[in-house]
This record gives C-alpha cells, structure tokens and sequence, in this order.
C-alpha cells in the first residue's frame, strides 16, 4: 500500500454498543465551510445546540453544553468537577459504565462507596439509600441510566429521592439513552446528567452534552481545590459557552455541526415519537431472538430496547458469530464487556440504526450463521414474531 492510499471505509450495518449509523444529513453537515471559534456565525450555532440541548435533555439548566470528546469526556468532566477530595461518593454499579464512574472518582480523591447488583439487574434503590446512611458526608450519587454493557434500564426517580434526602447531589450517565429512552433531567431531580453522541443521537463520536442544576453548578463553583482536569474545568468550559466567549480551546467545528443537525433531527422527528420508535423495534427484536429460541441476558422488567444482551448458547463460538456477521454480511454487534466476555453479544438498535429493515435483516442472518455453528435457530419463527411486533404501535 502506497503512503498516499486513499480511504476506503466499507458501509457496514452498525448494531453494536455504538457508534450508530450517523443520518446523511449530520454527515453533510460535517462537511460545511469551517468557521473561527469566535466567528458570530460559529457561535450562533453553539446557542442553537445549548438551546436544543436543553430540549432534548429536558431541562431549564442554564449550564448546558458539549464537551469536546466522546461520552467518556462528559463522564470525567462530571465526576472531576463535582467530586472534591474527601467527599462521600456512593455508585450504583450493575456494569462496566458504573464501575468507570467509581474508579474516576476514586481518581478525583472521592471516598467511593459502590453499591452493586449483578451483571443483568438494575441496581436497589433502597440498597443505596442505606449506603447513603452508612457512608456519612456524601455529596455525590452516581449511576447509569442504560448500561450498556448489560442492557439494564436503571429506574433514576428512586435514586433522586435517596440523594436529595442526604443533600448528595445525582449524576446520571444518559450516554446510551439520550435520544433513545426517556430522559427528563429535570422531572427526575438529576443534578447532573450527561451523554454522548455516538449512541442514540447518531452523530459520529466527538462531543458529548453535559447539563448542572443550579445546585450542582454551585458545588463546582465552591470548589477549594480547582479541578484536576484542566481541559475539562466546566467553569473555563462555561465561560466560552455563555456570553463571556473566553478562548478555552479550539472548539471542534465540524462536530459542532454535526451535533447541531443530529439535535435538529431528533426534534423534527419529536422526542415522544423517537422514544416510542426505539420502543417498537427493541420489542421486535426481543420478540425475534426469542422466537428464534435464544436466551436475553437482562431482566425483563428492565431491558432496554436500544441494546439488547443476548446469552451465547452452549458450543457456539461468540467471537466466530461475531466475525462472519462483520465479514460476511457487514453488519457490526459487539461482544460482552468485562463479566459478561465470550457469555453476551450485545446488540444495538440505536438512533438512524433503529429501523424495522435492519431488525429483520439481523434476525435472518444472525440465525444463519447460529446454524452453521449447530444452534437450531427457528429463523422463520423469528422473523414471523419480529413481523408481528413491529405491525403493532
Ligand atoms: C458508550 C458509553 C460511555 C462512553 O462513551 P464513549 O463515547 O465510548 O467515550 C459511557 N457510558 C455509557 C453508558 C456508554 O454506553
């Protein structure tokens, strides 16, 4: 290969953890003239992304913004900012996201308490409520709404009401169901909630939205100790976002855009009728994979229908499902994270990838390469009960 190949990425069918498949226009977008991070413009079209932001996360939160980064960014600037060294930290961890959470804030000095549930259930409320107690002087509640290394829907209510009896502030991951799922920022009581791109918003990885409540921004504004993340301080990261415009850093232009458009579409489709989309084609696939007689990891009172665990049945290769489905038919799904390696394959049906074409076209030849591994996968049930599922609302 000469050093000036050109690039010649395949089209794939994106159903893993993510990234989702990006819509065309949030492509388009991406390749629009660029501007200066201070052009009146540019920063015209930052307001329109805080304003839809605010919208799409639920909120009147006037800190509302995007971090540069993927999701794992909103993750740090959420546990740096508000976690100071000595606080009282308590985790929800039920998977490989809460447990990323807890070790950040480890790392931001945090006395870190994980309140845990197995890899396929949410975590208890009221679990957490008594660590609460137990712990002494936490501020900081964190959890994952969708872990998306389980497919677990954590309920979030519960946990607002146990931190704001403790006067600990709630962070919540909304990575995987922004876009996807319900999320009400300020209907939950959430202090802070943040997300990503890449998952249900289908805009390509890069930025990652991020929302205070005025008592969170005032923890971080009473800091003693400034933040240990410079590039991620929420009150530098602010401070170009509101009317003050302070050079922070070189906004990135072209994911601005993208983040831009990808809000636009979310709202033109209508949140309520986004939700109930990912809801319908979640269910077919569920009622599918069933049919086709496989096993769903997650419990089923709290599966998420934007990713999906499925359990790898006895003498079946879970890597060598995984390969032919990528090589042979150009779809991508993800494999287990962490406790759940060579068990799950997880599979995604998040943003412009949640469509009833790509739930049919999965169940056909994932029970095709299930057979030549000696799975008897019923494809015809399969596709007759997804068919059925996605005929109704
Ligand atoms: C994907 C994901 C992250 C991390 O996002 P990246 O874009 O990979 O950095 C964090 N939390 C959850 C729940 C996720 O699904």
């Amino acid at each position: 290969m000469s050093l000036s190949a050109s690039l010649h990425p395949p089209t794939r069918v994106l159903m893993g953890p993510g990234p989702s498949g990006a819509h065309p226009r949030v492509l388009r977008a991406m390749t629009a003239p660029l501007l200066g991070h201070l052009d009146p413009e540019f920063l015209r079209v930052m307001d329109g992304c805080r304003a839809m932001l605010r919208q799409v996360l639920r909120t009147t939160n006037e800190v509302t913004l995007a971090t540069p980064g993927t999701g794992t960014s909103g993750m740090e600037a959420a546990v740096m900012n508000l976690v100071e060294p000595g606080d009282g930290v308590v985790v929800a961890v039920s998977g490989y996201f809460g447990d990323r959470i807890a070790q950040m804030a480890e790392r931001a000095g945090g006395g870190v308490t994980r309140v845990s549930a197995p890899w396929g259930s949410p975590v208890d409320a009221d679990a957490v409520e008594v660590a609460i107690r137990a712990a002494g002087n936490v501020r900081v509640v964190a959890a994952v709404h969708a872990e998306t290394s389980t497919g677990v829907r954590q309920p979030i209510e519960p946990l607002a009401s146990a931190a704001k009896a403790a006067g600990a502030l709630l962070v919540v991951d909304c990575v995987t169901s922004l876009g996807g799922i319900a999320v009400e920022a300020d209907r939950w009581g959430a202090d802070v909630v943040y997300s990503g791109t890449q998952k249900c918003l289908s805009a390509p990885p890069g930025a990652a939205p991020i929302t205070l409540s005025p008592a969170a921004w005032e923890k971080v504004r009473a800091r003693e100790t400034p933040c240990n993340s410079w590039y991620l301080d929420l009150q530098l990261l602010e401070a170009y976002w509101d009317e003050r415009r302070t050079y922070h850093h070189t906004a990135p232009i072209s994911m601005v855009y993208a983040l831009h458009e990808a809000l636009s579409l979310v709202l033109e489709e209508g949140l309520e009728q986004r939700w109930a989309r990912h809801a319908r084609n979640g269910a077919a696939l569920q009622s599918g994979l069933e049919a086709m007689g496989l096993v769903l990891h997650a419990d089923a009172a709290h599966r998420l229908p934007v990713l999906t665990t499925v359990r790898v049945p006895e003498g079946v290769n879970e890597a060598q499902v995984r390969g032919a489905l990528l090589e042979r038919h150009g779809v991508e799904i993800g494999g287990g994270l962490g406790e759940l390696r060579g068990k799950v394959w997880r599979v995604g049906l998040m943003g412009e990838s949640s469509i009833p074409g790509n739930v049919l076209l999965f169940l056909a030849v994932f029970g095709r390469v299930l057979r030549e591994q000696g799975f008897k996968a019923d494809v015809r049930e399969a596709l007759g009960a997804a068919a059925a599922r996605l005929d109704q609302p």
